[in-house]
C-alpha cells in the first residue's frame, strides 16, 4: 500500500505527466490521433503549442501558482491565490483558457475574488488547478471543500464547474487517505445521481473543454483501466482537451496507485525544473497541512 506521501506525489506528478503527454494531441479527434500516432503513448512534445518534449502547460502551471500562494501564508489567503494567478498570466504562459483570462482580468480591474454566476462559462479551468488545495487540506474535509470552491470561483462561477471541482477533490482526498476504487465509484455515482448530465456510462465520447465532457472522459478512463499507464493512454487518445483530461486522470490514477506506478520513461521526460518543483511543493503542502512526509 502506498503511503500518503507516495499517493500525493503520485497525484501531482501524475497530473504533470498527463498534461505533458496529452498536450501533444490536444484538440485532435480520436480518429486523427489514430492516423497520425497509432496509439499515442510517449511524451514527445509538439502539438498545436509546439512544445518541447516534457514541457507542461497551464494545467500544471496554475496548480504550481496556487500551491505557491498557499505556502506563502500561514493561513488560507484567497487574495494571495488571485495575485498568484495574475503573476502567472503576466508571465506570458504558453496557453490560458478564456474563462481563466477573463476572471483574472476582472480581479485586476475591481479586486473582486468571485466571478459573477454564469450558465455558460463551464470550462475545466477551475477543476484542473485544484490539487494543491486537496493536498494541503487532506486532514480537514470541510476546509478542503470550502477552499476548493473559493479558488474555483475566482474565475469560474458555474454549477457544473463547482460540482466537478468538489467531486474531484473528494475522490482525490479519499484516494490520498488510502481509499479504494470502489470508494471513488460511490462518489462518482453520487455526482451522477444528483446531476444526471454527468452520466458517463455508456461513455458519450465527447472531449471538449466543457467540464461535463471532461468529467465523463476522466471518469470513464479512470474506472476502466487498472494501471496508471493504461489509464492515461486511454484518456489522452480520446483527443479533444487531451492535456486537461490527461492531467485530471493522472491526478486520480497517481493518487490511487502511488508515484512508483508512473512509468519511469515518462518521469525521465518531464521537464526537470517542473519535476523538482512538483516534488518540493508536494512535500511542502503536506508539511503545511500538518502531515508527515
Ligand atoms: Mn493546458
Ligand atoms: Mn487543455
Amino acid at each position: 500500500m502506498p503511503t500518503l506521501h507516495e499517493r500525493a506525489l503520485g497525484a501531482y506528478l501524475g497530473l504533470a505527466v498527463g498534461d505533458a503527454l496529452g498536450a501533444t494531441v490536444e484538440f485532435m479527434t480520436a480518429r486523427e490521433i489514430a492516423i497520425v500516432h497509432g496509439v499515442h503513448r510517449e511524451i514527445t512534445g509538439g502539438g498545436w503549442l509546439r512544445l518541447r518534449p516534457g514541457q507542461i502547460t497551464d494545467d500544471t502551471q496554475m496548480c504550481l501558482a496556487l500551491g505557491t500562494a498557499i505556502l506563502a501564508h500561514s493561513e488560507w489567503n484567497l487574495g494571495a491565490v488571485a495575485d498568484a494567478f495574475v503573476e502567472w498570466m503576466h508571465g506570458r504562459p504558453v496557453d490560458i483558457g478564456n474563462t481563466c483570462r477573463r476572471g483574472i482580468r476582472r480581479y485586476l480591474r475591481d479586486g473582486s475574488l468571485e466571478a459573477p454566476p454564469s450558465d455558460h462559462e463551464a470550462g475545466n479551468g477551475a477543476a484542473m488547478r485544484n490539487l494543491p488545495v486537496v493536498i494541503v487540506n487532506v486532514a480537514d474535509e470541510p476546509a478542503m471543500l470550502a477552499r476548493s470552491l473559493a479558488q474555483a470561483r475566482i474565475t469560474h462561477h458555474n454549477a457544473a464547474s463547482d460540482e466537478a471541482t468538489l467531486t474531484l477533490a473528494r475522490m482525490t482526498r479519499t484516494l490520498l487517505l488510502g481509499g479504494s476504487l470502489a470508494d471513488c465509484s460511490h462518489l462518482a455515482e453520487d455526482l451522477v445521481a444528483r446531476h444526471p448530465r454527468f452520466r458517463f456510462r455508456p461513455y458519450p465520447k465527447r472531449t471538449s473543454g466543457f467540464i461535463v465532457d471532461t468529467m465523463q472522459t476522466v471518469l470513464d478512463a479512470f474506472f476502466h483501466s487498472d494501471s496508471f499507464e493504461d489509464c492515461l493512454v486511454l484518456a489522452v487518445n480520446r483527443g479533444g482537451d487531451a492535456d486537461t483530461i490527461g492531467a485530471l486522470v493522472g491526478q486520480l490514477a497517481g493518487a490511487l496507485h502511488g508515484v512508483d506506478a508512473i512509468p519511469a520513461r515518462w518521469l525521465a521526460r518531464l521537464d526537470p525544473a517542473i519535476h523538482r518543483a512538483v516534488r518540493e511543493q508536494t512535500d511542502a503542502l503536506l508539511r503545511h497541512g500538518g502531515q508527515p512526509c
